[in-house]
């Protein structure tokens, strides 16, 4: 009798008819032996409704409020799960995180997990009933209640796989697993049956929004089975593992990201401790810097470009302006129309020629490439952010992703 526990995210359980549809799932689920433990995320949009809402009210919005308001949104949501199965005679339980046990530090909006102490949620099993446990929440060392941050019932899900030693975890969504692309950009997406963690996380890290990066890392660090899947089709997805896919492909997908902007310092000093300076300025801002491009040095100064979040521009031009002169810097140029559009693939480690076809295709289809990053398995390109889809499409096509990996012809 295997342990699942079964994620559903915010479009899975949208309305009263996709609550009943889920309810039905696990009645099945049951039927054939399997002991299910659900997690659920905020009904459709009701995330963002609550921020809009706090919005509206506060300018503070001091952190200890907002996450008392948004981990409302999953109690709403494990209590009407909860009440639908019990329609369909199945004696289930509803559980905010920290009834279910999830101690955390005190970083509100954004807190980390400190411990998993499962016991209600495995006596509730035990008894042969079906937990439903708010997702993205706990409760801190000072007693708070605290939020994951966007995107965070996976990361629920995951560490209650691992406490309760489930046989697997269901990150259940609105598109039937993991693809080679965003399948709403490309229709010719193919869906993966098996990807590697390693892949996956560099898909997560480059703008493919599903599953949560975090939760992927803290599946991969305990070793968790993940199942990507349909809650609208119930078909089987994408299983991510620890291997190399048994299909191994050379290249596994295209991502992209529009979430970024482009800063650059311009006119600084080509000496040691110029880069050291300016990003331990941008590190004491607190910013996530990305890509990082310095260009080759004329008469003893250079560009140093690098890529920072939306949300942290402010932040980020402030820190800048502070150090610029003394880095000799003559401007700090702020660009942000641009998109990341990256290639991954555990191949490209042992088959020359991936680069020159991804920057082939870019100049074939008139893209101008401004930034280039690598890691062993994945290659990204800035380019403008209105070209990023024509991009995505393009290299999706040259690198005949629509193909299974067997079917495809080396480039
Ligand atoms: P949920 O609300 O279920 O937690 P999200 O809405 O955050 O999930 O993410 C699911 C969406 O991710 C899909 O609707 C799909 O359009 C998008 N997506 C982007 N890239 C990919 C990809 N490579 N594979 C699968 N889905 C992707
Ligand atoms: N509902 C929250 C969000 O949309 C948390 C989650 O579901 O993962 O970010
Ligand atoms: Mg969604």
């Amino acid at each position: 009798m295997a342990l699942v526990v079964q994620k559903f995210g915010g479009t899975s359980v949208a309305g009263p008819d996709r609550i009943r549809e889920v309810a039905d799932h696990v009645v099945r689920c049951r039927k054939r032996g399997d002991r299910v433990v659900l997690v659920v995320s905020a009904m459709g949009k009701e995330t963002d409704e609550l921020i809009r809402l706090a919005d509206a009210v506060s300018e503070t919005k001091p952190g200890r409020e907002m996450d008392m308001l948004i981990t409302g949104g999953e109690r709403k949501a494990c209590a009407l799960m909860s009440m639908a199965l019990a329609d369909r005679g199945v004696e289930a339980h509803s559980f905010t995180g920290s009834q279910a046990g999830f101690l955390t530090d005190t970083a509100h909006r954004n807190a980390k997990i400190l411990e998993v102490k499962p016991q209600r949620i495995k006596e509730a099993v035990d008894a042969g009933r079906v937990p439903v446990v708010g997702g993205s929440q706990g409760v801190s060392t000072d007693h708070d209640v605290t939020f994951f941050g966007r995107g965070g019932s996976d990361t629920t899900a995951v560490a209650l796989a691992h406490a309760l030693g489930a046989d697997s975890c269901e990150l259940y969504t609105d598109v039937p697993g993991v693809f080679t692309t965003d399948p709403r950009l490309v229709p010719e997406a193919r869906r993966m049956s098996t990807i590697s963690f390693d892949e996956l996380l560099e898909m997560t890290a480059t703008g493919c929004p599903k599953p949560a990066m975090r939760s992927v890392e803290l599946a991969r660090s305990l070793g968790v089975p993940l199942h990507v899947r349909s809650a609208f089709t119930w078909a089987p997805g994408t299983w991510v593992t620890q291997e190399d896919p048994m299909e191994a492909a050379i290249i596994s997908a295209v991502t992209h990201d529009t979430s970024e902007a482009k800063m650059t310092v311009s006119g600084v000093s080509d000496r040691p401790g110029v880069a050291a300076a300016l990003f331990r300025t941008l590190a004491g801002a607190d910013v996530n810097v990305d890509m990082i491009v310095q260009n080759v040095s004329e008469a003893g100064v250079t560009d140093i470009s690098f890529t920072v979040p939306h949300d942290q521009v402010d932040r980020a031009s402030a820190a800048v302006d502070a150090v610029s002169e003394s880095l000799g810097s003559v401007g700090v140029i702020t660009d942000s129309d641009i998109a990341r559009v990256s290639l991954v693939g555990a191949g490209m480690k042992t088959n020359p020629g991936v680069a020159a076809t991804m920057f082939e295709t870019f100049a074939d289809s008139g893209i101008n490439i401004e930034m280039i990053s690598t890691s062993a398995i994945r290659i990204s390109c800035v380019v403008r952010e209105d070209q990023a889809e024509n991009a995505v499409t393009a290299l999706h096509r040259a690198f005949q992703l629509e193909k299974a990996p067997e079917d495809r012809e080396l480039i």
